[in-house]
């Protein structure tokens, strides 16, 4: 398998080839193919197996299709626990993206706000976020998901033990359903398996 083969846009197969990748990690060559084609994914994937690029890299190629909504809120936006991890998502969109030209932010926990107001009112395309710092802006209606074309749960595991599962149904709940899902978390089993079946349509189970 090369990268070559996941039928990605160049722009996006020449960062990989920059960053100095030459086949796909096991989840990647799994799970990419299905995102591209457009199915909601259930993917089991600790750190360290290149799970940020199995989400990242779909997501960037849809960007590189333009939004058919006037809209300018987020078209894709990706949920984590922590701030360190929204960070690492998104320092791994822009490398991998780096050809591309879309605009990213993220808004976390632990931050002060006005920087993140100021993200929020202007147009976006990614938005990387906690789900609780997320959920506050929401109530005050900061966020427009009208344009929402993907939504990915990054450590959904550790989110639900963190006690954000109020904060991601909510969040959920007020994107359109003609979303793609993409859940990526270390165990499918339990309260993760019953977060699925309440947020994901028909999705491909992946284990890796
Ligand atoms: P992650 O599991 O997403 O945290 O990724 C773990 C590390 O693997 C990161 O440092 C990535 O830069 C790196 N990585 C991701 N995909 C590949 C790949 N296909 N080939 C080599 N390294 C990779």
């Amino acid at each position: 398998m090369t990268f070559e083969k996941l039928t990605l846009h160049p722009s996006i197969l020449k960062a990989i080839s920059e960053s100095g990748y030459t086949v796909p990690t096991p989840i990647q060559a799994q799970a990419i193919p299905q995102a591209l084609e457009g199915h909601d994914l259930m993917a089991s994937a600790q750190t360290g197996t290149g799970k940020t690029a199995a989400f990242v890299l779909p997501s960037l190629h849809r960007l590189g299709t333009p939004s058919t909504k006037n809209s300018r809120g987020p078209r894709v936006l990706v949920l984590t626990p922590t701030r360190e991890l929204a960070n690492q998502v998104t320092a791994a969109a822009i490398k991998y993206g780096k050809h591309m030209r879309f605009r990213i932010g993220s808004v976390v926990g632990g931050m002060p706000y006005p920087p993140q107001m100021r993200l929020l009112s202007q147009p976006l395309d990614i938005l990387v976020a906690t789900p609780g710092r997320l959920l506050d802006h929401m109530e005050r209606g900061r966020i427009d998901y009208s344009r929402l074309e993907v939504l990915v749960l990054d450590e959904a595991d550790r989110m639900l033990d963190m006690g954000f599962i109020h904060a991601v149904e909510e969040i959920a709940a007020a994107t359109p359903a003609t979303r793609q899902t993409l859940l990526f978390s270390a165990t499918l089993e339990g309260n993760i398996a019953k977060l699925a079946s309440r947020l994901l349509k028909n999705p491909k189970r992946i284990q890796i």
